[in-house]
């Protein structure tokens, strides 16, 4: 070979290499668009070994877990691993704090042990199919967007009615880029899935929220849970009956580790990307939105974490409620430096540019798409006095001030008694009474009063004054424009927030309850706030919104027509996906670079002795001076994490990384900080998924939790030989 052809080749891999990393495939659709590439990049599998519907494969052991995470079988008998922030919620509902499960970890020591979790569900993908056509029929270019929604609605239930499958399985059809594909699933939901096993809380979130989305890691990530099955091993509700669900596919664990430039596979349900949005979308996202709804988290940490600190109680309490919050405020942080760093509005109008060029040298996509992208830059900017207000009012009414949440969750039963009366209500009332308990059990007024009185002072001085409301602007007024003795009259008067008012309540049934929900002056004066959102802005930002969306679609259809030679893969949807890469560290500024993979010794280097976020436990510290470390360490080193580039997102967490043979090497959990931005833009310099290297995960099992048992359920591998 020719030097120049050497280079050439070497050239053009490089460009592949680094375009290789970027998206998140449907498994349907592999062996056509990726298993080639795969291969080229190290995978020793078929196509047909990660997604079969004939025989058991991959994609067998991957579970929706709570439709919100991603976790694998790794037994035969329906052991399941995720995330320790994926099961954070049901190790803290275990938790008191004589008996704290999520401070100092929890291991079943038998099946016996392991504990239910009611609504809890994991859901298997039994088969994929391509319904676009089926779900367009009759749909035409010409056509008005309400009457091609109507056909898309009544053929999708068409669809859906006439899939195959058996009876305890469900079938959903869900869009893809943009409602221009249609895809079908069928899939199986088990709803008894047991706690088996979690770290303590200074393994499972070590380093909390300054370590969040940051590499170098050293966080062991991971929980244990197991799949129960009824009769038959199908799908079947909690019962002491249930026995161990048996997969058609349980993935083998690999000892072996991993070297950089190993080829990687992520598999799971990421939840949500937009990779295809205009530029005016990342600006307004950057510049608008994502300012107000770090501020007003701030604030809320602010008192949340000082509280937590304070007092174990509230941390027990607070700990998964916090952690939402910080793991959002945290990433949409990252991203907007990230955005900034990477230039990455100025190259999306670069790629505008050379779309509308496209566009304009072709008279019929002129015709057809010559207004789009000047369309979009308008609407944004209407959008945008709504889109502030809907984001102040929906991160102060809707999600930070608990007792707003609280009392907008109880207005539904207003709604519905009003609707339908005492009877309408009456089989709501058990389900009304588990939430209120649920919600008394972790909430400590005093904390929400000062999250309260802090963001008020956001709601009135920083909310456009045409969004406020005038109830609340007298209150204000009446507590002589101060936020503390709002708060105090708010809180104080407040009857909902009383456990035993609500109890009474409740026994009284729906019509005592719905008179003390009503007369409440808390509840009034939420939703005085919260009608403003409902009404006015947010109704004018949805009547916008439609006409984004249906733009979206038809720019998608565009680029995709467009850019033809271009490889388009499908946004984040909840949906199953995978994502390929490499074993490989990044250069995060200038004469940085860091390495693939963290070990103990990191952990060791960041303990901070009784640290609230760094402390490490005497049993840890102690295997970690003996070297005790089993058939799990590396040359005498215990291996912690690893990253790779691998595309994913929030959904993915507690996905499996497997190895070129289909091995598990490791538990996805998070994003390195430089890459936070990889939603909206993916940067393959940059852009790098953490993983719990699974060695660490056995390790901890077996010699910190003392359940050897579990590792013994476990088929473990030697792929390197
Ligand atoms: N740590 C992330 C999350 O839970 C996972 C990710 O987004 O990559 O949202």
């Amino acid at each position: 070979m020719t030097k120049k052809l050497f280079l050439i080749l070497l050239v053009l891999s490089n460009c592949r290499l680094a375009q290789a990393t970027e998206g998140m495939w449907l498994p349907l659709l592999l062996q056509q668009l990726n298993e080639a590439e795969m291969q080229s990049m190290g995978m020793k599998m078929t196509a047909e070994d990660i997604y079969s519907v004939n025989r058991g494969s991959l994609k067998d052991a991957i579970v929706h877990f709570g439709g919100f995470c991603t976790a694998e079988v790794i037994s035969t008998q329906g052991l399941l691993l995720t995330n320790h922030h994926c099961g954070d919620e049901f190790i803290q509902s275990h938790s008191t704090l004589e008996k704290n499960y999520y401070e100092n970890g929890f291991w079943a020591a038998s099946k016996s042990e392991e504990l239910p979790n009611p609504g809890l569900f994991a859901t298997f993908i039994i088969r994929i199919e391509d319904v676009t056509k089926q779900v367009l029929e009759n749909v035409t270019e010409e056509m008005h967007p309400k009457e091609r929604q109507a056909w898309v609605t009544r053929n999708t239930e068409r669809v859906k009615s006439e899939a195959q499958r058996e009876d305890y399985q469900d079938v959903m059809v869900r869009p893809f880029f943009e409602g221009n594909q249609y895809f079908l699933f069928v899939t199986e939901t088990y709803r008894d899935v047991r706690l088996v096993g979690a770290p303590p809380a200074s393994i499972g979130k070590f380093g909390a929220d300054t370590d969040n989305w940051v590499w170098p890691r050293h966080t062991g990530d991971f929980s244990v849970f197991r799949i129960y099955a009824g009769p038959g091993n199908r799908p079947a509700e909690y019962s002491p009956e249930n026995q161990p669900y048996q997969p058609r596919h349980a993935l083998p664990v690999s000892l072996d580790g991993v070297d950089a430039d190993d080829f990687t596979l992520v598999f799971g349900f990421p939840g949500r990307t937009e990779e295809y949005l205009p530029s005016p979308a990342i600006e307004q996202r950057v510049n608008i939105l994502n300012p107000i709804r770090i501020g007003i988290r701030d604030r809320t940490l602010e008192v949340m974490n000082e509280a937590m600190r304070k007092d174990p109680m509230v941390r027990l309490q607070y700990v998964s409620k916090q952690s939402r919050i910080a793991n959002s405020w945290k990433k949409w942080i990252g991203e907007s430096q990230g955005i900034r760093r990477t230039n990455a509005i100025a190259q999306r109008q670069a790629y505008e540019k050379e779309f509308q060029k496209r566009v304009e040298a072709n008279p019929e996509w002129k015709e057809k798409y010559g207004s789009i992208l000047p369309r979009f830059r308008q609407l944004y900017a209407e959008q945008e006095p709504y889109a502030k207000a809907r984001e102040y009012l929906g991160e102060i009414a809707g999600r930070n001030v608990e007792l707003f949440r609280y009392a907008n969750t109880l207005h539904r039963l207003v709604k519905s008694y009003d609707a339908s009366g005492a009877p309408g209500l009456e089989p709501r009332m058990g389900q009304a009474q588990d939430y209120i308990e649920g919600f008394f059990k972790d909430y400590q007024p005093d904390v929400d009063r000062q999250v309260f009185a802090s963001l008020m002072e956001v709601y009135f001085n920083e909310l456009n004054p045409a969004y406020q409301s005038k109830f609340a602007i007298e209150q204000f007024v009446n507590a002589d424009k101060d936020y503390q003795t709002l708060a105090s009259l708010i809180y104080g008067k407040s009857q909902i927030i009383r456990p035993d008012v609500m109890r009474q309540a409740i026994a009284a049934g729906p019509e005592g309850l719905v008179t003390v929900i009503r007369e409440d002056y808390a509840y009034q004066f939420v939703r005085n706030i919260s009608e403003v959102n409902e009404g006015d802005a947010l109704k004018e930002y949805q009547r916008i919104q439609e006409d984004i969306d249906l733009l979206q679609q038809e720019y998608m259809k565009a680029q995709m027509e467009v850019f033809a030679e271009k490889r388009f893969y499908p946004d984040a949807n909840s949906t199953l996906r995978f994502t390929y890469g490499q074993v490989d560290g990044y250069s995060p500024r200038d004469a940085v670079r860091y390495e693939p993979q963290t070990y103990l010794d990191g952990v060791m280097e960041k303990y901070i002795p009784g640290d609230y976020e760094f402390d490490v436990p005497e049993k840890l510290q102690q295997l970690y001076a003996k070297k005790d470390y089993g058939p799990y360490g590396e040359n005498g080193r215990m291996p912690v994490c690893f990253i790779g580039t691998n595309h994913t997102t929030g959904g993915n967490s507690g996905s499996p990384a497997i190895d070129a043979h289909g091995n598990l090497i490791g538990l996805n959990f998070d994003r390195a900080w430089e890459g936070t931005m990889s939603d909206i833009n993916y940067d393959p310099s940059i852009c790098r998924n953490i993983m719990v290297d699974i060695r660490y995960v056995l390790f901890i099992i077996d010699k910190l939790g003392g359940a050897g048992h579990l590792i013994e359920e476990m088929e473990l591998v030697h792929p390197k030989g």
